[in-house]
């Protein structure tokens, strides 16, 4: 099951249409994992971020209406800026608070590198490109910051 993860990542699609489902349609799994061309697993962390689904015995439905405002919300849940010590996960779409915790952070060149972060969801790893203004209010909001810098 990890496997799909780890050997071929395909690029995320953050943003999906919130037009793409028909209204008045009811969709199952395999229907959305159709329309969204994402991995079945996708649909099922929708589930656990607030998309609703109907049930028909063992089988999750969807409504095209649902999808639709699921997705127009997580739009607007990730236009705002995140907090301080905040940061946006693309594992689960979801902002983690990184205060306290430990994440290192590699430098590329004098004013920006990446921080590489694992989902305190067990979701997986994050590279996420930083300037240095990112890494001093990460720094200053309290987050553990180990960087490497070769001196
Ligand atoms: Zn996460």
């Amino acid at each position: 099951m990890t496997a799909i993860r780890s050997s071929k990542r395909k690029p995320s699609r953050i943003n999906h249409s919130p037009k793409k489902a028909r209204q008045n349609r009811i969709y199952d799994l395999a229907g959305v994992v159709d329309l969204y061309q994402v991995h079945p697993n996708t649909v099922r962390n929708w589930g656990k971020q607030g998309l609703p689904h109907l049930r028909d015995g063992k089988k999750r439905l969807f409504r095209g209406e649902d999808l639709n405002t699921f997705h127009r919300r997580g739009r607007e849940r990730r236009t705002f800026s995140c907090r301080p010590g905040e940061l946006y996960c693309v594992r689960c779409r979801q902002r983690h608070s990184l205060v306290g915790r430990r994440v290192s952070f590699h430098w590329k060149n004098a004013v920006a590198g990446l921080l590489d972060w694992e989902c305190p969801d067990g979701q997986g790893r994050n590279v996420t490109h930083m300037k240095r203004s990112g890494y001093d209010r990460l720094a200053k909001a309290g987050v553990n910051l180990s960087s490497d810098i070769d001196d």
